[in-house]
């Protein structure tokens, strides 16, 4: 089994080996003023391959600017869910018969497709979301991985049927991995084309239909994406796209009964209820769920403290610490404790806070005005309780104005157990620790409902081999200065979560997650009509 081979779409890396870094930053940029130029359009949902209107719409503006409006949206109903969902149902017999070699090609077809416009939604990404240029990329590229992984995992497996033999004389056995029907995505804002496509991908590429549901805050890139499916091939009613607030349009896709399983990835407590209602309705059915963190991050007196910088640095503030992923608890060796903050604290305080169109944005806006207030009540908080290093406050720069903008913050001498050092923020927002031995830093770290990311820094070899046995959590970095726990590639770190982070322990972009779109038949038939 060819598992290791796999080439990730890597844009910016591969011009920066190649020293055309400024092909980049063109072509970037001609795609912003080409989106640019076509925002504040409205926006119909997608049903059955036609524009689906609504009477109400919904406006989606830009967070780095909230006057520039991205775009109007349709604001769905139950009504709208239904006919979406019997779209869905309707194309399910045509799609599951479809041979999977053609679902295979079609998926290849989108990934190109996407590849050909990676420009174009990567600039949608930095004015829909305000991820900076070189995040906005790596979603784009993720989001192709997916589409390409997952084409080849059906590929590998030969559409999930084999044969099992003749256990016994004259009956003739077959397995199969067979779709369930309609499947319910539903996506969150922060991976706006990595996960929406990629959930999207696992459902439809086996055979499943899928009505699916953006975050709002993000309705124009899933649009693109739906498009592409479409004009790569996806058949009408396959992909079906509904937009609209989460109660009024992704509460009753969860409820709808003639929805057969459903994906999610968001916030704890939105999974939690989707998990509930959907195990309470008549036919319940698998609900592939990938929840929250607070990813904790150990350096031992063995670490080399350079590296533990910048990886907590780039872990805990890329994209303005609103990742799944993002660093959010350090403990750090008490002999090291004074030295690391205060290098850290220089290095955040060294990191661009602009505009995520301009070239050298680092820090990224926050997505809408609850992220603004939670970040300033938690700072208020952190001030009362500990010590803010650096940060805590909301950009006063007059030219970010109209920007949810906020600093970068660091913060000391908060009990572990209190609040703000175990909850899912969201914001950039760290909490560094110190511990006395590495006992205590493992058990704090495992101190924790969540289980997505965590990371270590130290130079031994025996503490790297004991942490690795005794950590809880889905994914596991070492020594990564590039970023201590966030930045996961499509087949070789398989991304998921152990715990409440997640509801099925098998990860997004690895070798375990396909299956769990279908559902198991084993076939037997008796005598010589079983014969191949
Ligand atoms: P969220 O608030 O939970 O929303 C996620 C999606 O659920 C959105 O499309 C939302 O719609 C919808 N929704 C809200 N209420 C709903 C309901 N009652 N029924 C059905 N759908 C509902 O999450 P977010 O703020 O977009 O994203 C941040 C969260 O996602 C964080 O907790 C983060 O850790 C988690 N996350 C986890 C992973 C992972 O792989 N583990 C990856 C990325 C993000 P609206 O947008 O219209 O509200
Ligand atoms: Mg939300």
């Amino acid at each position: 089994m060819d598992q290791a081979r796999f080439e990730n779409e890597l844009t910016v890396a591969t011009h920066r080996n190649d020293g055309t870094l400024g092909e980049f930053h063109d072509s970037f940029e001609d795609a912003v003023s080409t989106v640019e130029a076509e925002l504040g359009a409205s926006h119909p949902m997608w049903i059955d391959g036609e524009p689906h209107e609504t009477d109400e719409q919904y406006t989606v503006t830009n967070p780095a600017d909230r006057d520039r409006e991205i775009g109007q949206f349709a604001a769905g109903s139950a009504a709208d869910v239904d006919l979406a969902v019997e779209a869905a149902a309707d194309a399910f017999d045509g799609w599951r018969r479809t041979d999977w070699r053609d679902r295979v090609e079609i998926f290849r077809d989108a990934a190109g497709r996407m590849r050909d416009r990676k420009y174009r939604l990567a600039a949608t990404l930095t004015l829909e979301n305000g991820k900076n240029r070189f995040e906005a990329m790596a979603d784009v590229d993720e989001a192709i991985d997916f589409l390409r992984f997952y084409a080849r995992e059906v590929e590998r497996n030969e559409g999930y049927a084999f044969d099992t033999g003749e256990p016994t004389p004259g009956q003739h056995c077959r397995n199969e991995l067979r779709p369930f029907g309609v499947f319910g995505v539903v996506a969150p804002f922060n991976f706006p084309i990595a996960i929406f496509t990629g959930m999207l991908t696992g459902a439809v590429v086996t055979g499943n239909t899928a009505v699916a549901k953006p975050a709002s805050a993000t309705s124009l890139v899933a649009h693109e994406v739906v498009e592409t499916l479409s004009e790569a091939g996806v058949p009408d009613g396959v992909v079906n796209l509904v937009t609209g607030s989460g109660s009024d349009v992704g509460q009753p896709l969860i409820e709808h009964e003639d929805v057969a399983g459903v994906a999610f990835t968001g916030s704890r407590a939105v999974g939690r209820e989707i998990r509930r209602t959907f195990f309470e309705r008549e036919k319940p059915g698998p609900v592939i769920a990938e929840l929250g963190g607070k990813n904790p991050v150990i350096v031992t007196e063995n670490a080399d403290l350079e590296k533990a910088v910048s990886g907590v640095a780039n872990g805990a503030f890329g994209f303005s610490g609103q990742k799944c992923s993002a660093t959010s608890r350090v403990y750090v060796a008490e002999a090291l404790f004074d030295e690391f903050t205060d290098r850290l604290v220089a290095e955040t305080e060294e990191l661009v806070i602009d505009d995520p169109r301009s070239a050298d944005a680092f820090v990224s806006p926050l997505i809408d005005d609850s992220a603004l207030a939670r970040y300033e009540r938690i700072c208020e908080t952190a001030r009362e309780v500990g010590t803010v290093r650096t940060g805590g406050e909301v950009v006063a720069d007059t030219d970010l104005a109209d920007g949810r903008f906020v600093e970068p913050t660091v913060v000391t001498d908060v009990p572990h157990e209190h609040e703000i050092a175990r909850e899912e923020h969201f914001v950039p927002f760290v909490t560094v620790h110190p511990v006395s031995d590495f006992d205590e830093a493992i058990e704090k770290a495992n101190d924790s409902s969540y289980g997505l990311c965590t990371g270590l820094f130290s130079e031994d070899e025996d503490e790297i081999e004991a942490w690795f046995d005794r950590i809880e959590s889905g994914m596991c970095y070492v020594n990564r200065e590039q970023s201590a726990t966030t930045g996961a590639l499509v087949q070789a770190q398989p991304f998921g979560g152990w715990k409440a982070s997640g509801t099925t322990s098998k990860f997004a972009g690895g070798y375990w997650y396909l299956p769990q779109f279908m559902r198991e038949q084993s076939r037997t038939v008796v005598g010589d009509a079983g014969r191949e």
